[in-house]
């Protein structure tokens, strides 16, 4: 039972009110708009009036995003009092919080993260901190991270993500986004698979641990990984078409991790490898394509259809190899072994003792991760 007055939401995503029981109450905060299509950041300047006539707009950036689009963005932004446009540098906690602290000191109505992963992750760090509005106009669908209500930043002394607010508005441009690198694209899709084990994972811990499970939100993020499946070709050769696919995807994913309350549908041993490989050798893969070898690992050890994962993977084109990365064998598997030491709350199918050596290293082997 809960003790306090008004809703709120808890850690595992429940919501509750004083007398009332946490498990009736469930706390979902979704985006007021998503907006997705060809030349979707013409709409930009309405939903900016949405929130308030004429604001002040604070824009977070990457630089090359910035000489890029600044253009089409201003053009896009439509009638505010006055923006500044505040440079996104590194994904890093001491930054961000630098960056909050100027943003603050602007003191904008509205913070939008134009750009990559990194701009969208500092504006929806620094919204949260200067409790601001947000709005998330991606350049490029390289992970899920576009909609949902969490960031990852480096120097947390934990790798993985921190909760903050959803995005009120999530504007994708397919015009702008088609036009990302491939690989970023690719990475995209494999952070989409990787829902396959996510769920799995999250219904091992439901079963062993009595963790809550949310059908609808594990049904969703599955969703999403069963479009690439079907449509990973496509998404391989880079057409507009698929990119909206993914791009669909992505908006999927994050927004069952609204309805969860938790990274839980998105997040498994998958990401729990990605992240050891951070820790161990970063630098040399994407995120995307860091889970994207983990998923075809963790299905292995699900006992589900990793060969079909793999194949995905490939079909996709993402290297499924660790020496495409330039990635030793033996930090594969120093990986799979302290995996499950990254986040200790976190069940999944590698337990609370993880994974021996020489079961890592036949199961990396095994799915053909190495030689
Ligand atoms: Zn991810």
């Amino acid at each position: 039972m809960c003790t306090v007055t008004k809703i709120v939401t808890l850690s595992n995503g429940y919501a509750c009110r004083k007398g009332v029981d946490a498990a009736l109450l469930h706390h979902i905060m979704l985006p007021q708009h998503v907006i997705v299509g060809n030349g979707a950041i013409k709409s930009l300047s309405s939903v900016v009036t949405d929130v308030k006539e004429r604001p002040t707009v604070a824009i977070i950036a990457g630089p090359n995003v910035w000489k890029k689009y600044s253009d089409v963005f201003l053009e896009s932004l439509g009638r505010v009092k006055e923006y500044s446009v505040f440079t996104a540098r590194t994904p890093s906690r001491d930054f961000a919080e630098k960056l909050a602290a100027e943003v603050a000191e602007y003191r904008p109505d509205i913070v939008i993260g134009f750009g990559g992963g990194k701009s969208i992750d500092l504006a929806k760090y620094v919204a949260y901190k200067t409790e601001k509005v947000m709005i998330s106009v991606p350049t490029s669908p390289s992970h899920d991270g576009i909609v949902s209500p969490f960031v990852s930043l480096k120097g947390l002394n934990r790798p993985y993500s921190i909760r903050v607010r959803t995005p009120y508005a999530i504007i994708a441009d397919i015009d702008i986004i088609a036009d990302a690198p491939k690989r970023l694209v690719r990475a995209g899709a494999g952070d989409l698979i990787a829902k396959l084990t996510a769920v799995r994972d999250w219904k091992l811990a439901h079963r062993l641990k009595g963790e809550y499970y949310g059908e609808y939100a594990a049904k969703l993020a599955l969703l999403s990984a069963r479009h690439i499946i079907e449509y990973a070709g496509e998404i391989g050769r880079g057409s507009k078409e698929a990119i909206r696919i993914l791009v669909e995807g992505l908006v999927s994913s994050g927004v069952a991790m609204c309805i969860a309350g938790s990274t839980r549908p998105a997040s498994g041993s998958e990401h729990l490898f990605s992240h050891a490989l951070d820790v161990l050798y970063p630098g040399r893969a994407l995120h995307g394509e860091q889970v994207a070898l983990g998923t075809i690992m963790m299905m292995y050890l699900h006992g589900g259809d990793w060969r079909r994962v793999k194949n995905t993977v490939e079909k996709v084109g993402i290297p499924i190899k660790a020496r495409d990365y330039g990635i030793p064998d033996h930090i594969i598997i120093e990986a799979l072994t302290i995996a499950h030491k990254i986040r200790p709350e976190r069940y999944t199918i590698l337990g609370e003792t993880g994974l021996t050596k020489k079961a890592a290293e036949q199961l990396a082997r095994i799915t053909g991760v190495i030689d």
